[in-house]
């Protein structure tokens, strides 16, 4: 193998250490752009690489999903109840809450 060979290789693909040190970059969109398709080539050819990126984001997705999901569904259900009793008023005569 040539020496320009070499050179080649290693500029077109970057190594499971290098790969690593960008990976959370890369998942939080803050990578370099001119440095995602590396990754990306890395990753589809590198199975335990490509393996550690789609298990960060699955945490990541679920970390995000657990995030605003409940919290979005819960301020409606607060906006909701605020209305209903806005409109109807307390349910039943109002009896003192504590038994
Ligand atoms: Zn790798």
């Amino acid at each position: 193998m040539s020496i320009l060979d070499r050179l080649l290789r290693r500029n077109a693909g970057m190594s499971c250490q290098q790969v690593e040190a960008v990976m959370q970059q890369y998942l939080d969109n803050e990578l370099d752009p001119a440095e995602v398709p590396k990754v990306l080539a890395h990753l589809e050819a590198c199975k335990d690489c490509g393996l550690e990126a789609e298990l960060y984001t699955r945490i990541q997705t679920s970390l995000r999903a657990h995030q605003e999901a409940p919290s979005a569904d819960s301020m409606d259900r607060i906006r909701a109840l605020a209305q209903e009793l806005a409109l109807n008023g307390p349910p039943e005569d109002a009896e003192p809450a504590d038994a």
